[in-house]
């Protein structure tokens, strides 16, 4: 078995089990900051709370953004039911029947927390007539059965539960003696845990980056925020995040995936065939692979109108924003193009 593999399987684990709907971040944020801390790099803070840490390299002219998000899907109380339960408004993209069934923790805004399952109103099968079964679900007919005692609004609103409260659904996170690592949220802890374990092995290398780097820990992507605190002499910046393993992707669990277009845009050629040189030249599998409905912290920046390339790649799950799926072998492709990608320096000897 792999050390470093199970280094990040390990970390990215931690970070599952600290609930962090896009919004509500800061626990998980402030376990990024103390993992960066024992690396010995300083961190900011953006004024929205993302962590940036900033790694000097050789050349301080070009200088690099590295990111992952720490933000997950979830959800926002919208109004609690004559019942007692609660409605509830997403918070990122997902289909209702891919929560359905999960457990949850409604976190108020005084630091309640309470446990609860997301259900179709109509759950009881025995209950209703067949045509029940197959009801669309949407945000009108699926609710939190709450784990207390409470069957009005108003004994609700009495344990300090009010609309707007936050939603986190359970991780699930399991690990098989197969090699697969199973969570609802490896969009994008995994990439975290990635971007943190590269930065902690070189550092206990002792080796020097070619380019000063910033490794920004985002905390609005799933809602497509971006980057916005982007240094001035950033020219590039790479986001590490998920692959998409389904039919009518080429991406795969067994490789990291570097992708060539979003649903944004046409990623950095030149960066892309780096990318590829790299993976082909360590003997990384990979696979570039281009997706429809999907944007990254990269390309969202480039987006909002800054002068920057822009790359992305990372590991492949199976399954993305439902009960996502990797495997190890894909994890240690992606911890080996990435410290590869760190070592590189931009490849492009003058500013275009
Ligand atoms: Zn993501």
């Amino acid at each position: 078995m792999d050390v470093l593999t199970d280094r990040v399987i390990q970390l990215t684990l931690e970070l599952l089990a600290v609930p962090s709907v896009s919004g509500d971040c800061e626990r998980v944020l402030k376990r990024v900051e103390s993992e960066l801390a024992s690396c010995g790099l300083p961190c900011t803070r953006t004024h929205k709370g993302a962590v940036i840490a900033v790694w000097e390299g050789q050349d301080n002219q070009r200088q690099r953004v590295v990111t992952a998000h720490v933000d997950t899907l979830g959800a926002v109380v919208r109004y609690i039911r004559k019942n007692g339960r609660l409605r509830l408004y997403p918070i990122g993209g997902f289909d209702w029947r891919s929560f359905e069934g999960e457990n949850c923790t409604v976190h108020t805004l005084d630091g309640q927390e309470y446990r609860g399952t997301l259900l179709p109103d109509k759950a009881a099968r025995h209950a209703f007539p067949p045509e029940a079964h197959n009801e669309a679900h949407t945000l009108d007919n699926v609710e939190v059965r709450l784990d207390v005692l409470t069957d009005s609004r108003e004994s609700t609103e009495a344990l300090g539960i009010h609309p707007g409260d936050i939603v986190s659904f359970d991780p699930r996170s399991e690990v098989t003696d197969t090699g697969f690592i199973k969570s609802r949220f490896l969009d994008d802890k995994l990439g975290a845990a990635l971007v943190l374990t590269a930065v902690k092995v070189l550092k206990e290398k002792g080796t020097a980056l070619p380019n000063t780097t910033h490794f920004y820990f985002s905390n609005y992507e799933e809602i497509g925020h971006g980057t916005p605190a982007i240094p001035p002499a950033a020219a590039e910046i790479a986001a590490i995040d998920i692959g998409v393993v389904s039919e009518g992707c080429s991406s795969s669990e067994h490789a990291a995936t570097i992708l060539s277009r979003d649903g944004i845009m046409p990623y950095d050629r030149d960066g892309v065939r780096r990318l590829k040189a790299l993976a082909e030249a360590e003997n990384i599998p990979y696979r570039i692979d281009a997706y429809q409905n999907y944007g990254s912290d990269a390309s969202t920046c480039v987006r909002s109108g800054k002068d920057i390339r822009a790359l992305c790649f990372g590991p492949a799950a199976e399954a993305t924003h439902n009960y996502e799926r990797t495997h190890r072998d894909s994890v240690k492709a992606s911890l080996q193009l990435l410290e590869a990608y760190l070592l590189s320096g931009t490849g492009v000897s003058q500013p275009r």
